[in-house]
């Protein structure tokens, strides 16, 4: 599994965005917020308190009216309320995620949750379990001793650790930290080998290309069959996961108006 890196700043700067006519659209980082600016898409508010207002009317109407994505959102872990080690932990996992129709994957936010380093790795506990009776409740193969969920995630790992072998391997100058980060993504793939060693390096660049489907996708085709229906994720796994996070990890801090039932991502 990838190990997340925590964060130094914060997951959220709770920047509002407002539309021409002055309504509140949403909220965004500041990364964002400077894009806008700096393509004259928007200018500082004057009399509002920390925004930008957009220069152009969008196409659509944003998150107007939404109180979930017009709210602040806290700096803290939803669990266990931890300000510490943040990450952005997806509630959905990527190895269903992924294989969503586009209009489903891009909105994300709602089940984008900050999570504390410790309560992340719980959570990666529990979805591998759930995640494994999903796949044997559906008559999904999981190849041999491997989970649905690490077949997955754990091979996206493998396919990392690929990258920073072969990245180590032929780049010296790398920055000590980056090289640590690069052997910490080996280490994850591989906890019996020794990272730093080029005889690992190169059993880690000869993993081939996956050529069986994911467990992921077969399950999500199972759940929405040809259709592409969206409402069938979201009461076959979107609701579902949200409900065994709450079961799981008695979160806490959730943000105001999060909700299993929503019923758009
Ligand atoms: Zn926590």
């Amino acid at each position: 599994m990838s190990r997340p890196v925590a964060r130094k700043t914060n997951l959220y700067d709770n920047i509002r965005v407002y539309g021409p006519s002055g309504d509140l659209m949403f909220m965004t980082n500041a990364r964002r917020a400077n894009w806008y600016l700096d393509r004259n898409l928007a200018e500082n508010c004057e009399n509002m308190d920390s925004g930008i207002q957009l220069t152009f009317e969008p196409n659509g109407r944003g998150h107007y009216g939404d109180p979930f994505y017009t709210q602040e959102l806290h700096n803290a872990c939803v669990v266990c309320e931890s300000i510490d080690g943040l990450v952005r932990a997806h509630v959905v996992p990527l190895a269903l995620r992924r294989f969503f129709p586009v209009q489903i994957k891009d909105h994300a936010h709602h089940d984008v949750v900050a999570l504390c380093l410790k309560c992340h790795r719980t959570w990666e506990t529990h979805l591998q379990r759930f995640l494994n009776e999903l796949a044997t409740s559906r008559g999904v193969p999981v190849n041999g001793q491997e989970s649905v969920y690490t077949n997955t995630l754990f091979f996206d790992g493998r396919v990392k650790a690929k990258m920073a072998a072969s990245a180590l391997s032929r780049y010296n100058a790398i920055p000590e930290a980056r090289k640590a980060f690069l052997r910490g993504r080996i280490q994850d793939a591989y906890p019996e080998l020794d990272p730093a060693s080029p005889a690992t390096w190169a059993y880690a660049m000869a993993l081939p290309r996956p050529t069986v489907e994911a467990p992921g996708s077969i399950i999500v085709k199972l759940v929405i069959g040809e259709s592409k229906d969206e409402s069938a994720i979201l009461r076959h796994l979107i609701m579902p996961l949200r409900a065994e996070f709450v079961r799981a990890m008695k979160p806490q801090g959730l943000p105001e108006f999060w909700s299993i039932t929503r019923e758009t991502p």
